[in-house]
């Protein structure tokens, strides 16, 4: 559980009193160091957290699919939009061949060239059944344009919502601009903070603190308080504490419940 880590010299009463000292002398062993990049790591844990967990970013991404839903009904609408104008365009051309038609058997009908009153009556009878169908076909167009209006109603609406939307995007974008430049400006802060005391500690102690921290969620090193291990909060038995208590300053003691590095 415990194996002794550096030279252990200096007055230790006075190293509990300067914790993260600059002198080896000062922190046997490198631990209360430890502990104070442990605060760091930890900080650093929780920024990147919050970097990640952004409201404004959550806030964004719905943004987003809002836009994506606004340019599919976009796309959907212009294409019944598309669907009822080439309706409409061939309804038209309908009506014109049948008014050609139409004036064609009239200059007939009225020319003079045809005398033959069965053959005039057959020809006013076919004007007539022409003019019923370009009726049907102009109501028909009617329809199509009365269909036509609340589509390109729709349209204008969904323009408007993508406008507002593109205004939203642009105030998010920015709020999340700000939010990370103020977590990293305290990331810079924290890592070359953290970087002044990593450069103490004994480089065996870094890497196993590196190590149980990467397989312990973060946390490599706990202050022993009262008998109670801060890393895992479990509280170790007397006679372990004791143990500890009275190994030589500097040695390496951990949790026998979570393997953490004790602070003590
Ligand atoms: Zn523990």
């Amino acid at each position: 559980m415990s194996s002794p880590v550096g030279p252990q010299q200096g007055n230790h009463s006075d190293d509990r009193r300067n914790p993260g000292g600059q002198s080896p002398s000062a922190d046997p062993g490198g631990l209360r160091t430890l502990l104070e990049v442990q605060e760091h790591d930890t900080a650093l844990d929780r920024l990147r957290h919050r970097r990640q967990t952004l409201p404004e970013r959550t806030a964004l991404d719905q943004a987003g699919q809002q836009m994506a839903e606004l340019a599919a009904r976009w796309a959907e609408a212009e294409g019944r939009l598309a669907e009822l104008s080439q309706g409409q365009a061939h309804v038209e051309a309908d009506i014109a061949s049948v008014g050609r038609r139409i004036v064609d058997i009239e200059s007939r009908l009225y020319g003079g060239m045809v005398s033959a009153s069965r053959e005039l009556q057959a020809m006013a009878a076919e004007v007539q059944s022409l003019q019923r169908r370009r009726t049907d076909m102009e109501d028909r167009a009617l329809e199509v344009m009365e269909q036509t209006e609340p589509v390109e109603a729709e349209l204008v609406a969904i323009r408007e919502e993508r406008a507002s939307m593109e205004v939203t995007t642009v105030r998010l974008e920015e709020a999340v601009a700000a939010a990370e430049a103020v977590i990293d400006a305290g990331a810079v802060e924290e890592s070359s903070a953290r970087a002044a005391l990593a450069i103490q500690l004994p480089g065996e102690l870094k890497l196993r603190y590196e190590a149980l921290r990467k397989s312990l969620g973060g946390v490599g090193a706990a202050q022993l308080v009262n008998g109670c291990c801060q890393g895992c909060h479990l509280r170790l038995p007397a006679i372990e504490v004791d143990r500890i208590r009275h190994l030589p300053p500097g040695t390496v003691a951990t949790c026998e419940q979570c393997d953490r590095i004790l602070v003590y």
